[in-house]
Formats: C-alpha cells, structure tokens, sequence
C-alpha cells in the first residue's frame, strides 16, 4: 500500500511517516502542496493523507483537484484543533474522513485501515453520459473532467434525468424532485434551470419534447 502524506510540520510529518512505514506501508511525505498535488497526479496511491494548510498549495485545494481528476482514493484530511468549518468544507470536498490535531498515531491508522477496507468495497458511483460524469455519491457533476458547479436544484434535475437516460420527466415531474412540499414553484423555475445547467453542461445536454417535457439523450442517440 502506498500513501501520499502531505504536511508541512516537520515533527508531526516525520513522526507520522515513521509510524505508518512501521506498519508496512510505503509512504511519500511531501512538505509542500504543489509538489503533492504533482505527485497524486502522477503516481498511483492507494490513500491520501492530506494537511489542510500547507504552503503552495493548500489541503482542500489539492482535494478538489484529484477529486476533478477523477482519482478516487481514499482520502483523510487533517485539520487543526476547533477547525469546525475546515472539517466540514473537507468532507464536503470529498474527503472520507479527518482526524483532529493533535492526535495519536494509533488513532490514525485505525482511521487508515477503515478508509482502505470501505474503498475496496466502493462501489462505481460514477454516472456517465457522454463528456459529463456525474458521481451521485458526492452529488458532483464534471464535464470533460473539470468539476462543474451547479445549484441544488440544478443538481437536482440533472440527477433525476440522468438516473433514466432516455425517458422524458414532464415539467412537473421535475418540479417535484426540486422543491419540498409546501414550498413556492416559480412558474418557469424549470425552464431557468435548465437554460443555466444547458449553459454549463452544453446546449445539446438536454433534450426538450415540446409540451411533454425533457430527457437526456442516451449515449448511443448522440
Ligand atoms: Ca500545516
């Protein structure tokens, strides 16, 4: 098994490659975030042990980035003590799991063995249709590869389409997947969306059936 560790702290990083190469593991330490995120983009690593701040780069840039890559390691952020919104904004990035500074070296490779055994059993969440992937784990959408940011009701439509290449939602089968009950519809809330998602994802990335309604075309109809 081989884990990229990314931390600038020289006592914390020594420590712990030292402890993880005791336990069989081949460790790369890298001190700065550019030259990890160059190493996860060339080398293959079965788990990413990621510092959130690091000079050149930082702990959630370089998550975001092999996160758009399409790397799907295992990925466990370490973040400073009361860091609440760090902790957050990593898993929300696509991180597995974090472990608080300080924090015992035991502890830590716990948490790495748990990652690795729920990465072996992952299952493909991946949707792709054409140059657009969607990972309905993460609710992420990327087109050619590079991440792309939509709305949670753009997201929505996106997701309920894509689940049934092919078959057509009407209007209001849509509005149903992007509002809660008792919540206001917009009367061309759907139209909006889906001009802002055919804006990012391209013109031809959802179909229109006058007066029935919308379906994404399956990879064999072009
Ligand atoms: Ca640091």
């Amino acid at each position: 098994m081989r884990l990229l560790l990314a931390e600038d702290d020289r006592m914390i990083g020594a420590a712990v490659r030292d402890a993880l190469a005791q336990d069989g593991y081949v460790v790369d330490w890298m001190r700065d975030g550019l030259r990890a995120d160059a190493a996860l983009a060339d080398g293959h690593y079965d788990l990413a042990l990621l510092d959130l701040g690091l000079p050149g780069k930082d702990g959630l840039e370089l998550l975001r980035s092999l996160r758009a890559r399409r790397q799907a390691m295992p990925v466990i952020v370490i973040t400073a003590r009361d860091a609440v919104e760090s902790r957050i904004a990593g898993l929300d990035a696509g991180a597995d799991d974090y472990i608080v500074k300080p924090f015992d070296l035991d502890e830590l490779a716990a948490r790495i063995r748990s990652a690795l055994r729920r990465s072996a059993g992952r299952p493909e969440p991946d949707l792709a249709l054409g140059d657009i992937s969607i990972n309905l784990t993460r609710r992420s959408v990327q087109r050619q590869g590079h991440g792309v940011t939509l709305s949670a009701r753009e997201y929505a439509i996106v997701e309920a389409l894509a689940l049934r290449p092919g078959a057509i939602l009407s209007r209001s089968q849509l509005e149903q997947r992007m509002y809660g009950w008792g919540e206001e519809v917009d009367s061309n809330a759907v139209e909006v969306h889906i001009h802002a998602i055919r804006k990012k994802l391209g013109a031809d990335f959802i179909r229109n059936v006058r007066g029935v309604g919308y379906y994404l075309p399956r990879p064999e109809q072009g």
